[in-house]
């Protein structure tokens, strides 16, 4: 399975592919706290699943890899079908809850790393009926991660992916700085960072068409992440 490593040993960490060839890796994470959960319920928020996004990657048929957190995949059963049931997505984990499992890792609620394997072993077990594409990758929220919290992964056999390009979709309020974070920073073999959370990241389906118009005027392919971090 992609990203699966030997378990026992401290989990790798990757930030990009090869820098040769012509494939870069579109990922959206899908966040999911008690917090988003609350706003959900309370009707301050509509949602944290951008269906726009999905809409566009399917009808451009754009490959896209999706780190998804075991709540978010709880609150939207139907959308995670989605992408499961697509061939050209690949899913993989981005926690259960989507706490830090270090020291100063944003306002992110924490968790002690001795919880950090169960978690993340957690969340697996949510996505893995969904079927599809699935993988051994994770990605920290925040990206935040230590020494300590990647040896607590190792009973896991994963492979931790950051990413090289980071969109700062998060809170944005206009797209024109998305679309130039990752066309300024994109090259082969690179993995850009954006989010499927709609009311958290509001902007990321406007810049999308923009990001996609810039790669191949700057002939770079968008493949899944598997397929851009497989050395050449
Ligand atoms: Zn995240």
């Amino acid at each position: 399975m992609p990203g699966a490593t030997r378990v026992g040993t401290r989990a790798p960490v990757v930030d990009h592919g090869p820098r040769t060839g012509d494939k870069v890796a579109l990922t959206f994470d899908a966040d999911m706290t008690d917090g988003m959960l609350a706003s959900l319920r309370a009707g301050r928020v509509k949602s944290y699943a951008n269906l726009r996004i999905l809409d566009l990657l399917e009808r451009e048929r754009v490959p896209a890899t999706f780190f998804l957190t075991g709540k978010w995949v709880q609150r939207y059963p139907d959308v995670t079908r989605r992408i499961a049931g697509n061939p050209r997505f690949e899913l993989a984990n981005h926690t259960y809850g989507h706490a830090a499992f270090t020291a100063d890792c944003y306002d992110l609620p924490r968790l002690p790393v001795d919880e950090l394997a169960g978690d993340v072993a957690k969340t697996f077990t949510v996505i893995e009926p969904y079927g599809g594409r699935q993988t051994r990758y994770f990605r920290f929220p925040g990206l935040c991660h230590d020494p300590a919290a990647l040896d607590a992964l190792a009973p896991l056999g994963v492979t931790v992916v950051d990413g090289d390009v980071v969109s700062g979709d998060p809170f944005a309020t206009a797209w024109k700085p998305l679309v130039r974070a990752v066309l300024d920073k994109v090259r082969p073999g690179s993995v850009v960072i954006m989010h499927v959370t709609e009311a958290n990241a509001a902007m990321t389906d406007e810049a999308l068409p923009h990001i996609l118009a810039g790669l191949r005027e700057r002939n770079l392919v968008p493949a899944p992440l598997s397929e851009v971090l497989a050395a050449d």
